[in-house]
């Protein structure tokens, strides 16, 4: 591990109550007590860890630069592993930087991204699953993004990563005892047995990464475009959806002439939501290119809300629509139902339809909790395990591969050998996961991510 004694300023840089600086390493006392003087008289290198002092921290003319709480913490009980201190002052820009400064010229050295919590992983008081866990909670944009975090925070990830492992280890030491004594009538050690070992790991290894997908739109939300022809209610929809005036509304046809985008929750899930211009026929320059765009933002998007007007018969637009939203992952909005109908809503195909009025609210419910259905959150039960990150599923993937991989070449009756290096390669793959086996690359690449102060 690093004998620098690193520090930096833990709290977002701004107007606040208070503003932390950390420091960390085998100095960190000792540099602290160079600049901090408690007004008890008492030295930090006398306090216990958990203890704190209230005094004042002088630049190196012995001007207060300001009062402060200095609470020690001592190896390894502390969020590092390592002697830490945290220094609580005023909060606000100006005094946290001096504060800083001062404790870079009293020893310590500006701490990386994320170094404090790579320190964390180094000293062994989180795996890499936790490590990751911490940013996903830093980042989270809504309670159920902060829930998964914190369920990965709590072990979880590693726990079905271990079960998986366990398993594993058993198949290979199985595997190695085979082949060692062939002849040998070692209870439970059958071809059976083998298969059903790895049919397991198959099962939980799909498990963890079945709930990916779901956990991806809860923490960075889903590309979501309202779609339509002109005047169908979808500025009035994006406007209900985001519960403010955010597209311009006017039953003048082709008012949104472009893209408008913003992000909303609905229940669980984030939308990253673009009102589109309408999708219509139109001679119009500047129209024609909204309409283009609007196409583009269909291709991209992942989930369409498609609007059709209750009040007016189906157009060739509409017809068009139905056609080209058929193999998308799409919500299919039937609104004005506060309106007479004018056609019969059978004929816009075998979606399920939800009804709204987006101009007074009706149906808004049914729509948001649609949203939540076809995002599959509803089905996330509050126990379950969600990988949090690409990497993460990336090694979940390699596992299941080299399992599958296992499995088959002892169903083609391929040496025990040969299904032993199958073994070998997913428990590789899952050690990568929580970080007991990781190469340094890996491992920068994760924590620098971070941001400085974590
Ligand atoms: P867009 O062109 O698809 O974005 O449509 P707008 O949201 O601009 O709405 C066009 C017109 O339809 C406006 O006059 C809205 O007030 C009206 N409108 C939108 N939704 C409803 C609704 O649910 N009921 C009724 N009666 N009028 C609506």
């Amino acid at each position: 591990m690093s004998d620098r004694t690193i520090a930096a300023i833990a709290t977002p840089l701004g107007e606040g109550g208070i503003s932390v600086i950390r420091i960390s390493g085998e100095d960190a006392i000792t540099v602290a007590q160079k600049c901090f003087f408690a007004f008890s008289g008492e030295k930090l290198s006398d306090l216990k860890g958990y203890q704190a002092a209230y005094g004042k921290i002088t630049d190196n003319l012995g001007n207060t630069l300001d009062d402060a709480v200095a609470l020690v913490f001592r190896a390894p009980k502390s969020y590092t592993g390592e002697n830490t201190v945290e220094i609580s002052c005023h909060g606000g820009t100006v005094v946290a930087r001096q504060i800083l400064r001062r404790v870079l010229e009293c020893g310590a050295t500006l701490a990386t991204g994320g170094e404090f919590t790579k320190r964390a992983f180094l000293n062994g008081k989180l795996d890499l699953t936790k490590a990751e866990s911490v940013m996903g909670l830093i980042s989270a944009r809504s309670d159920a993004a902060a829930k998964i975090s914190r369920g990965a925070r709590e072990g979880r990830i590693s726990r079905d990563t271990q079960d998986i492992l366990n398993k594993l280890l058993e198949t290979a030491a199985s595997l190695a005892a085979f082949a060692d004594y062939p002849d040998e009538d070692i209870p439970n050690l059958t071809q059976e047995n083998f298969a059903e070992l790895l049919n397991e790991c198959t099962c939980k290894c799909e498990k963890l990464i079945s709930t990916y997908d779901t956990g991806r739109i809860i923490r960075e939300g889903i590309n979501c475009a309202i779609v339509g022809k002109p005047n169908v209610g979808k500025s009035t929809l994006m406007n209900l959806l985001c519960g403010s005036d955010r597209s311009i509304v006017t039953d003048i046809a082709g008012t949104t002439r472009d893209i408008v985008e913003t992000t909303i929750n609905i229940g669980d899930v984030i939308l990253n939501l673009a009102d589109t211009a309408g999708i219509h026929e139109t001679d119009d320059t500047v129209e024609k290119f909204g309409v283009t765009r609007a196409k583009e933002k269909i291709d991209n998007a992942e989930l369409l809300l498609a609007v059709f007007d209750n009040s007016v018969p189906l157009d060739n637009d509409d017809k068009e629509l139905i056609r080209s939203i058929s193999n998308k992952k799409c919500i299919v909005i039937l609104n004005k139902t506060d309106l007479s109908p004018a056609f019969d809503k059978e004929d816009l195909g075998d979606f399920d339809i939800i009804e709204i009025s987006a101009k007074s609210g009706i149906g808004y419910k049914e729509l948001t909790k649609a949203i939540n259905h076809i995002c599959k959150t509803d089905m996330l039960s509050p126990d379950d395990t969600v990988l949090i990150n690409e990497r993460q599923r990336d090694c979940v993937c390699r596992a299941l591969g080299a399992v599958h991989a296992a499995s088959e070449a002892l169903l083609c009756g391929m040496t025990l050998d040969a299904v032993g290096v199958c073994v070998d390669d997913a428990i590789a793959s899952l050690l990568e996961l929580t970080g007991k086996r990781v190469t340094n690359e890996v491992c920068d690449e994760i924590f620098k991510r971070f941001c400085v102060g974590k």
